[in-house]
């Protein structure tokens, strides 16, 4: 069976790395959050795709889970000391990665053809897709009403502001490049991430399509909370903010009425019964991912629980 897996940054990446160990590169592709893309010292950077790219190649930083491991940091460092912006902490071999994939970019080649070949060059054989091509912009309305790039609130400002609104700007105008379409139609499940749902997850629901195509299938979501908190980031923060209670049942309900169920954690096992009352299967097991060895055996379960679903409601 074929498994479209939906994915931002650090907490996606950690679960695709685990689904591929299971899952054949015929069988599983990942679409990726291209929301929090953003120019930085001239350079075109996508940093959830380059998560997922280099923890899918074994290459990543393993204590922060985003950029590559024993990088060394000399161009911003000198960048630095020459006045420069150096807010975004990008390491040299990382930057490699960045200059290749502007060079093409201004070639014209569409960045799911870059990220295809850079993917395919780091020893993936997973395909890994951008959710789309034409440019979706997240950003942040603050309560103080200011509006920031999501890069600026989330790494510039340490996701500091209280949000107030969150919005994919380009939306409208972007669709899944043509080989994600078909493989996303052609597949039966789809597995949704334990990313940040807010910011990571929505702004690829928000790609024209994609809810419909999601519609035809068994969606499976992982949740990123446990026992009310976030792993690392602010999705937590972000739900209280948006007057949102913070808790399992709601990530459940946020994505109604595309799953069919939802992975939670045995801290959160008191929540089985309201989670059920929404029409939604829970499944509840250990979704902590503190190494790959972990990664790999929640992302066995949560591929057994979604095909048991698949095989209920095509029953
Ligand atoms: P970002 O784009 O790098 O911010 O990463 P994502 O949106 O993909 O992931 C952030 C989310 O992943 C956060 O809400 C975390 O709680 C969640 N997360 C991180 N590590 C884990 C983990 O080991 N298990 C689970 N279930 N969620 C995690
Ligand atoms: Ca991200």
């Amino acid at each position: 069976m074929k498994f479209s897996v939906l994915a931002g940054g650090v907490g996606g990446a950690k679960l695709a790395n685990g689904l591929s160990k299971w899952l054949s590169p015929d069988d599983m592709a990942v679409i990726v959050n291209t929301g929090d893309d953003f120019e930085f010292l001239g350079f075109y950077i996508c940093p959830d795709i380059d998560t997922v790219m280099y923890n899918l190649a074994g290459i990543n930083n393993p204590d922060t889970g985003y950029g590559i491991k024993d990088d060394t940091f000399n161009v911003i460092k000198n960048l630095e000391k020459l006045g420069t912006e150096s807010w975004f902490h990008i390491g040299d071999s990382d930057i490699a990665n960045q200059i290749k994939r502007t060079m093409q970019l201004n070639a014209g080649i569409p960045l799911s053809d870059i990220i295809e070949e850079t993917s395919k060059a780091l020893g993936n054989t997973h395909l890994i897709f951008p959710m789309s091509n034409e440019p979706v912009r997240t950003w942040v309305v603050t309560n103080e009403g200011e509006s920031l790039p999501f890069q600026e609130y989330f790494v510039k400002r340490h996701f500091q502001p209280e949000v107030k609104q969150i919005l994919f700007k380009g939306s409208e105008e972007s669709k899944l490049p043509k080989k994600a379409h078909e493989f996303m139609e052609s597949s039966q499940l789809v597995i949704i991430c334990p990313s940040n749902p807010y910011v990571s997850i929505d702004p690829i629901l928000s790609v024209p399509g994609v809810r419909e195509i999601l519609q035809n299938k068994t969606v499976v979501a992982v949740s990123p909370l446990i026992s009310g908190k976030t792993v690392k980031g602010p999705a937590a923060k972000i739900m209280s903010e948006l007057g949102i209670d913070v808790s399992v049942t709601s990530i459940a309900r946020h994505y109604q009425p595309l799953i069919k169920g939802i992975v939670i954690d045995t801290q959160d096992r008191q929540e089985t019964e309201q989670i059920s009352h929404c029409g939604i299967i829970p499944y509840v097991t250990d979704i902590l991912m503190p190494d790959t060895q972990a990664q790999e055996r929640l992302a066995g379960e949560v591929i057994n629980f979604s095909i048991q679903l698949h095989k209920e409601s095509a029953a």
